[in-house]
């Protein structure tokens, strides 16, 4: 399925692949990707790269055909992908683009997008995922500041982060979806303590944060004081809405090279198997086609993405699985191999039914919101 361009699109697209053709050879060798500093370098380097040469702003100011265009042109090229960028780019910055001061725009926007500055995102907490509003780290006014106490879990790039996009309850009496304000904390202020978790594939992506009387401007508050939960809502729009976009390009390339392998290796004589590898050919178009709709849609309504987000995490985060499962069953024990980043990338696809909200948290939202039936509890 290919995109219908205008003839300025399509030259963006030449002019892009151009580029991508004279920059990519200059790259330097791809990290280890156990080594957290060096890809936070490598990610940032790159950022720095497409901000140099124009394209630092795709992922937002971009219309949304060139995003679109963008993503198909990078990973046809095998360019990196975001990396540890992907909070930044893909929704803390989005959430301050939408929701920010004109300050805190000019102060935060513009390093993200130079891969100057890395967030994180300090949204869960020990029985607080799911149920995020029930979440209790406190935030108490000091003068200009507050001052902020608990504790967060599952942080994704929390040792390489500049800036964390934290929830904190401020009103502990209010009900607990009116208690909560957004702020962006500094992650070298004093008070926080980083503590990694070590992932099934050996990689210390993601982390505990201990927070012990964190001092952060209010100047920092996006948004009003216990207003965050419906700031919130616009960072989740983003995280399920159009943050994986990306992601689906780089799958459907693998279900590609996956099924030219199954034809060398005699895999593809097995039928159940060429069924599965048609299906899921079939499940990514429709995704292409739904990312598709919902870039357009966030752009039509003001830049913000809607509920139909998602149905595309939900839809997209099984046939991931799906996808590398199959891929398994082609490569037989070569699919064992953890070295192979493939394998990295096979290992990761299992979390993704329960990052950025599980499945089951995504059906309530298609049934109670997109469908309108009533709630299940
Ligand atoms: C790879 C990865 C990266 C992550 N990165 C970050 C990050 O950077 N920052 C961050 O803040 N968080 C992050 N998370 C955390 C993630 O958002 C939470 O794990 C997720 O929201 C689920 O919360 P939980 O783990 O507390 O599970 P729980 O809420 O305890 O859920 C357990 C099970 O119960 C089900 N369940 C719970 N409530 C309901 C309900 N009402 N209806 C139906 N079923 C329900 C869930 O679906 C799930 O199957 C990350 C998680 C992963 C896996």
């Amino acid at each position: 399925m290919e995109l219908a361009c205008t003839d300025e699109e399509e030259e963006f697209r030449a002019r892009l692949r151009e580029w991508l053709a004279a920059e990519l050879p200059g790259l330097p060798p791809k990290p280890d990707p156990l080594d957290w500093p060096a890809r936070r370098a490598y990610d940032c380097g790159w950022q720095r790269r497409l901000y140099d040469a124009g394209y630092g702003h795709v992922h937002w100011d971009a219309s949304p055909t060139q995003r679109l265009i963008f993503l198909e042109e990078t990973e046809r090229a095998g360019a990196p992908y975001v990396g540890a960028n992907f909070v930044g780019l893909l929704h803390a910055g989005p959430t301050i683009a939408a929701e920010g001061t004109p300050e805190q725009r000019d102060r935060w926007l513009e390093p993200v997008l130079r891969g100057d500055e890395v967030w994180c995102q300090g949204f869960s907490e020990p029985e607080a995922g799911s149920d995020l509003a029930a979440l209790r780290t406190r935030a108490v006014r000091d003068g200009d500041a507050y001052v902020v106490t608990g504790q967060k879990i599952w942080t994704s790039h929390a040792e390489a982060a500049d800036w964390c996009e934290l929830l904190v309850r401020t009103d502990p009496d209010a009900p607990k979806h009116r208690g909560i304000t957004w702020l962006a904390m500094p992650m070298d202020a004093p008070g926080i303590t980083v503590r990694p978790l070590r992932t099934l594939a050996g990689s210390t992506e993601f982390a505990e944060m201990f927070l012990d009387e964190v001092r952060v401007p209010v100047g920092n508050r996006v948004g009003e004081e216990n207003d965050g939960w419906r700031v919130t809502m616009v960072t989740l729009s983003f995280e399920r809405g159009t943050a994986f976009v990306g992601e689906v390009v780089a799958c459907r390339r693998v279900l590609g090279e996956l099924a030219r392998t199954a034809r060398k290796n005699g895999t593809w004589d097995d039928p159940v198997l060429r069924r599965r590898l048609g299906r899921l050919g079939a499940e990514f178009q429709a995704l292409w086609r739904l990312t598709q709709w919902n870039v357009s849609e966030a752009q039509a309504s003001g830049g913000v993405p809607g509920t139909g987000g998602s149905v595309f995490k939900l839809r997209y985060s099984h046939a991931r699985q799906e996808l590398y499962d199959t891929a398994a069953a082609v490569l037989g024990p070569e699919a064992l191999d953890l070295a192979r980043e493939w394998n990295q990338d096979r290992l990761s696809s299992l979390s993704y039914t329960i990052a950025a909200g599980t499945s089951q948290i995504q059906q309530n939202i298609v049934a109670e919101r997109i469908l309108g039936l009533p709630k299940g509890r």
